[in-house]
């Protein structure tokens, strides 16, 4: 991957457009979760010390394009970040005319997606973001595989467009895990459906040593191999699916790991008794909703000896109690462990949280739907824009 880097360029008195992903949730005008904002602070203080004038832009939940809805507006994000930086972060609400900005000041533009064809990518939006800028950083990982106006589209017409500190270091992460993994390398896959996940689960059969599918899949799975699921989650749909990536691994030499023992219950809730069952002893009115001690502590083993872990999706339902045990296991293993370790995923970043061991995980991926498609090995639209622009750059 070559583009050019922010922290490479001359910002001095320039005017520099910086796209973050500032999607955080807001509730009564406050931002609860600051972890974007925090993510992207090094990126604006580093362009600050540069000499630049600074603009962010970024999107904020789903507003219907082209309207302004104050549910959405930015002005929670400013205040988050006026707080943080110790500066006063101003909020510009009509800004696609141009704004005044000096250098060692920064200005939020209000929400990308209150401008009518940001999804769309309409180049004339385009053009007019990048007409406010001398250098345009994209520094969103988590908005990367998306081809929208302010995520590739204005890179394509702004004098030079670079990437951030932070999407490069996302991407120098991800490919030190699966371009270049010290081996052997494991991948865990969870969550609730293999429909979602299907392409991960083949590329990942490819690139990997070892899979550990958990969760709803690995249900699918179980049924796969001839096991009653009783009335789990799972997808009889996809069972010749699952019975291929199991071929698959064996062809390799390889295998999928069946979980040996799990935990069900005979209802779906937060305090249903939990009992732990062997592979073949599941009751037809039984649901499995997380493995057992046995294969946790086989995962755990595993997770142990890896050199690199890839870790999406929980291997339970681990937001209730009595069915948290089977991920935590995962968690801390994959926090305790030698391995290179990257994470990414929603769910997966809430249990992180949950089990407290973000310390222990070499690299917390940022971008659930842009992790994923990474990892399938598909070329994210905003990285081929900034690929594209600095080969046009050198020649
Ligand atoms: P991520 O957001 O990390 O990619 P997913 O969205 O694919 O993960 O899956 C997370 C969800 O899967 C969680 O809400 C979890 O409760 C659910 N889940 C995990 N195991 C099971 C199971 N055995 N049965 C039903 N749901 C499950
Ligand atoms: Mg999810």
């Amino acid at each position: 991957m070559s583009f050019l880097r922010m922290e490479d360029l001359d910002l001095e008195a320039k005017r520099v457009l910086i796209r973050e992903d500032f999607n955080v949730p807001v509730d009564a005008g406050t931002v609860t979760s600051d972890k974007r904002i925090v993510a992207a602070l090094p990126t604006v203080r580093l362009a600050l010390e540069k000499g630049a004038a600074v603009i962010l832009m970024s999107h904020l939940g789903r507003p219907v394009e082209g309207e302004f809805d104050p549910k959405f507006s930015m002005k929670p994000v400013a205040e988050c970040l006026s707080g943080h930086l110790g500066i006063e972060v101003r909020l510009q609400p009509d800004w696609l005319d141009g704004m005044d900005v000096e250098p060692g000041q920064v200005v939020l533009v209000e929400n990308v997606r209150f401008n009518p064809g940001e999804k769309k990518n309409d180049e004339a939006l385009a053009k007019r973001m990048a007409a406010l800028c001398d250098i345009f950083v994209m520094d969103a990982f988590g908005t990367a595989h998306r081809a929208q106006a302010s995520t590739e589209g204005v890179g394509h017409f702004a004098p030079v467009a670079c990437a951030g500190p932070l999407l490069a270091g996302e991407l120098r992460a991800l490919s030190k895990a699966l371009d270049h993994p010290e081996r052997p390398m494991l991948a865990i896959v969870g969550g609730a459906k293999v429909s979602t996940k299907l392409t991960v689960l083949e590329a990942l059969l490819d690139r990997t040593d070892q899979l550990i599918v958990g969760g709803g899949i690995a249900n699918t799975f179980v049924a796969a191999t001839g096991h009653e699921v009783g009335q789990s989650l799972y997808e009889p749909d996809l069972i010749g699916e699952a019975q291929k990536l199991i071929r698959l691994a064996h062809q390799k030499g390889g295998e999928i790991p069946i979980p040996k023992d799990l935990k069900v219950a005979k209802e779906f809730s937060p305090d249903a008794p939990s009992f732990v069952r062997r592979l073949d002893e599941v009751q037809p009115d039984e649901k499995i909703l997380d493995i057992g001690p046995l294969t946790a502590m086989d995962y755990a083993d595993m997770i142990w000896n890896a050199g690199t872990v890839l870790w999406n999706g929980p291997v339970g339902v681990f937001e209730f109690p009595n069915f948290a045990a089977g991920t935590r296991s995962v968690a801390e293993a994959i926090g305790k462990s030698r391995a290179f370790s990257i994470a990414g995923g929603g769910d997966t970043l809430a249990a992180i949280d949950q089990f407290d061991v973000a310390g222990g995980v070499s690299y917390i991926s940022t971008g659930g739907g842009a992790f994923l498609e990474y990892v399938e090995g598909k070329t994210l639209p905003a990285v081929a824009m900034l690929e594209r622009r600095a080969a046009e750059h050198r020649s």
